[in-house]
């Protein structure tokens, strides 16, 4: 079993759509960066390329790259996903938690998890999705961004990819 963590945060802005999870979320500020900037996306992706060991988020999409410039960030975590996928990885779950003062995100949960898990070739069940705020404490409580932190665990069906490390099994 492999475990990868991811975090991000973006600065919300105006003139931008809320696109979480690859929901779109009606809001009068979205957040601001060069793809989509929807930051449970990044800190998934991110999860799941640590557990594989196969880099960054960044490393993979460069943010110079004009190919990725508004990109839909869910679909650049399915692509990465594949790129763990051809490492010879599986998709084991992931838990994910959202720090934000506004909007409430209760109503779109289950359809974050649905399009998160989609992407990941996975059943919604295996993908969980935790709203929080930050009790009006710092830069998050003052409703300047958002932060995300999510982990997920990948199972190796083919063994480990790489040879030299003490095999335990
Ligand atoms: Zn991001």
């Amino acid at each position: 079993m492999r475990v990868g963590i991811g975090y991000d945060s973006h600065p919300f802005a105006k003139g931008r759509k809320l696109i979480l999870g690859g929901v779109d979320i009606p809001h009068p500020k979205g957040l601001a960066g060069h793809s989509d900037a929807d930051a449970i996306a990044h800190a998934l992706t991110d999860a799941i390329l640590g557990a594989a060991a196969l880099g960054d988020i960044g490393r993979m999409f460069p943010n110079d790259d004009p190919q990725w410039k508004d990109a839909r960030s869910i679909d650049l975590l399915n692509k990465a996903f594949l790129k763990v996928v051809e490492a010879g990885f599986q998709f084991v779950n992931a838990d994910v938690t959202v720090i934000l003062e506004q909007p409430k995100l209760a109503p779109y949960i289950d359809a974050m998890e649905e399009k998160l898990a989609a992407a990941l070739l996975a059943g919604s069940t295996h993908v969980s999705v935790k709203a929080k705020t930050n009790e009006g404490m710092g830069w998050i409580g003052r409703g300047e961004g958002i932060a995300v932190i999510a982990v997920a665990t990948l199972a190796e069906p083919r063994g480990p990819r790489l040879s030299g490390g003490l095999s335990i099994s």
